[in-house]
């Protein structure tokens, strides 16, 4: 990593630090509620394999939906194109957990990235995956390369408790014949998936394969074909922060996905992936301070895909 970039990280993070910030933790898992709301950390992985952190960067938290581009990446491993049937490629312009379109479009999610989305792939993989739980950790594990990875049964059994629109949505779905497994079983998956937790640093080397051609990093292993990486890539850039994915293309410049435990992962293709975490979130349900100091490495960097 040339000290330049790290100068450009360091002084993103000591811009963002100290700006007054009004969001909210997600307290709708109670599990998240407890968290320090004033963590903040960066960590960048160019594809040279130098890496550079600054701040709580080293800390684990909950990744919540940066896990759906993982486990779609799965699904399209295995799947191919036959998945794009069963899920759509479009923004929703609606909440992560809304129910509103799925009448309009008969029981298709918009995207992958909505929870509507995510259902239907988690649906997928169970009836293509010999114990779907199991293997989708297994290639987590590959991916992140932390072999003791494991599901937080804290976050998820919180989550189990509270998360009755996630339950509408997959019966609802199931309704409409996009469900084709048991519902409880696919809810069960779903919020296995989502109770990840990883660092900043972990969390940026694990999605180094989509910013390198769909190869590894570290072993060079193939995970995806190029124009399925290219896709994933779009899907983040177009649908990857709810519906502010217009407002991070505009400010950032750069293909990410967000989760409500705070995380922000962005990526620069053949050039670096760029992991924060701040717990706070905005009006939609994204970081405020991940924004910010994504926006703040961005521009001085010069460095967006635009
Ligand atoms: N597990 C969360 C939910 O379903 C994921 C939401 C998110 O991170 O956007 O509500």
């Amino acid at each position: 990593m040339t000290s330049n970039f790290k100068s450009i990280i360091e002084n993103a993070y000591q811009h963002t630090k100290p700006l007054k910030d009004q969001g909210k933790l997600a307290t709708y898992i109670p599990e998240l509620a407890n968290v320090n709301p004033d963590k903040l950390g960066v960590h960048m992985t160019k594809i040279d394999g130098t890496s550079f952190g600054v701040g709580d960067h080293l800390e684990k938290f909950s990744i919540q939906s940066i896990a759906k581009v993982l486990s779609l990446a799965l699904a399209v491993k295995f799947l191919g194109e036959k998945i794009w049937t069963r899920v759509d490629v479009e923004p929703s312009g609606t909440k992560f957990d809304s129910l509103l379109l799925l009448e309009t479009y008969k029981g298709i999610p918009r995207n992958p990235f909505v929870n509507s989305g995510a259902i239907v792939i988690c649906d997928i993989l169970i009836s293509h995956l010999e114990n779907a739980r199991e293997e989708f950790l297994e290639f987590v594990r590959d991916l992140s390369d932390i072999p003791n990875l494991t599901y937080s049964d804290n976050i998820a059994d919180s989550e189990k408790a509270t998360g009755y629109r996630n339950v509408a949505l997959c019966n609802f779905i199931k309704s409409l014949g996009n469900i084709k497994n048991d519902p409880a079983e696919v809810l069960d998956f779903y919020f296995d998936m989502c109770s990840l937790e990883m660092n900043c640093e972990q969390l940026s080397r694990t999605f180094s394969f989509l910013a390198n051609g769909g190869k590894k990093l570290n072993d060079g292993k193939k995970i995806l074909t190029s124009s399925q990486t290219k896709r994933l890539n779009a899907l983040m850039l177009t649908c990857g922060f709810y519906d502010e994915s217009g407002e991070f293309a505009f400010k950032v410049g750069l293909p990410g996905k967000s989760g409500v435990g705070g995380g922000i992962v962005a990526l620069y293709p053949n050039k670096y992936t760029m992991a924060v975490w701040s717990p706070r979130l905005n009006a939609n349900g994204n970081s405020f301070k991940g924004m910010k100091l994504l926006e703040d490495i961005t521009t001085h960097s010069e460095m967006s895909i635009f």
